[in-house]
């Protein structure tokens, strides 16, 4: 493994923020992670495993080793009457496994459609989009401990999957690199056209019959339309999560914002749409410099062009002190800050 140092970040999150790492390597076997961690696990420094750099803030330069994971392959292992098990390497894009799938005619991934990013950190933060989350479809992953240098499996219950959550966001976070996930993915299709404009699409679509290949063409359609591409403005997709209260504190806030978008969850509770706090609190079109908030989606934090990763954080800090200030409501960061 060829490890450089003062490694240029700007191409390797979707930020676009320049940014150095002190030292870099790309891993594409686990021999290789297996031969280099010896001798850099010595040299008492941070290490961070990287995907596509699509859910990470650099607000300065990493003084450690990045390991890009270029783990590949994608793979039927078993399959039953039911279910198709497909592993794909940590290192595969995202978007070409929901393809790969799509071209098997295995359900369970096309609402994930387009979401940026690498398999590797899929269960790292749950992804998920238009009612669909990937601990819908996730059977097993094997991981690679950094320091015990020993492989485990993790299956659904071991990963603890929360709303954009899961143990490596928490009491695992940066001790282990995923080497390989594998998804359990239907035979028949279980079509979920329930949430956001899906429907609505395909009917402007003029979609007769419904398949799991319309129905990822139809997020396609909504998220390039609402969303920034990274490669044209800097982002990480949706900065904050969407925040959880209980019925009474909505029943309050309905005093004041009888309008205010709330869905409703299983445990009693309702999860808040975190973009139209910040909408009413003046932000959405927002811009100081190349930091700003996104005009058409208010969750969304941009780099216009050459805004520093602290710029973008003390904006995230502004908007969630207003919004604390407004509805009393703590807004907690999906994007990881390094
Ligand atoms: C335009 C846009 C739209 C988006 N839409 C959505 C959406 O709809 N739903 C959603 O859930 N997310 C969305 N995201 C966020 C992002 O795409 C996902 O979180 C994605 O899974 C991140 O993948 P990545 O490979 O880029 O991870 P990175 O940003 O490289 O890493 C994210 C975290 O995971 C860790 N990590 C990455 N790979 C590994 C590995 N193999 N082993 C251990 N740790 C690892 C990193 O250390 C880091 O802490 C969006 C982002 C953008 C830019």
């Amino acid at each position: 493994m060829q490890v450089q140092q003062n490694f240029l970040l700007k191409k390797y999150n979707t930020f676009g923020i320049e940014v150095y790492a002190k030292y870099f390597a790309e891993f594409d076997s686990i021999n290789v992670l297996q031969e280099v961690l010896p001798s850099i696990a010595s040299g008492n420094f941070p290490i961070l495993i990287l995907g596509g750099g699509s859910n990470i803030l650099f607000t300065k330069n990493f003084e450690g080793l990045i390991l890009k994971n270029e783990l590949r392959g994608i793979s039927v292992i078993k399959e039953d009457d039911e279910f198709v098990y497909v592993q794909a390497g940590a290192g595969e894009n995202w978007h070409q496994f929901v393809l790969y799938c799509l071209q098997k005619n295995l359900s369970g991934v096309e609402n994930l459609s387009l979401i940026p990013g690498n398999v590797g950190a899929s269960p790292m933060q749950n992804i998920g989009a238009y009612g669909v989350e990937i601990k819908d479809v996730f059977y097993e992953l094997e991981a690679f401990h950094l320091k015990e240098k020993t492989g485990t499996r993790f299956d659904s219950i071991a990963c603890e999957f929360g709303y954009r959550d899961s143990i490596f966001k928490r009491r695992y976070k940066d001790q282990f690199a995923i080497l390989n996930v594998t998804f359990r993915l239907n035979k028949k299709p279980q079509y979920n056209i329930s949430y956001g404009a899906i429907e609505q699409e395909l009917k402007q679509m003029g979609v007769q019959e419904l398949s799991i290949h319309a129905i990822s063409q139809a997020v396609i359609n909504i998220r390039s339309s609402k969303l920034p591409d990274p490669t044209v403005i800097g982002n990480a997709g949706s900065f904050f999560k969407n925040p959880e209260v209980s019925l009474q504190k909505l029943h309050e806030l309905k005093r004041n914002y009888p309008e205010i978008i709330s869905y409703p969850l299983p445990n009693g509770n309702v999860k808040l749409a975190a973009a139209w706090l910040i909408d009413q609190c003046g932000w959405k079109g927002y811009r100081k410099g190349d930091a700003g908030c996104y005009a058409k989606q208010a969750l969304v934090l941009v780099n216009y062009s050459n805004a520093s990763g602290k710029e973008i954080y003390e904006l995230s800090e502004k908007i969630k002190i207003s919004v604390m200030q407004k509805f009393n409501i703590d807004l907690e960061r999906e994007v990881n800050i390094i």
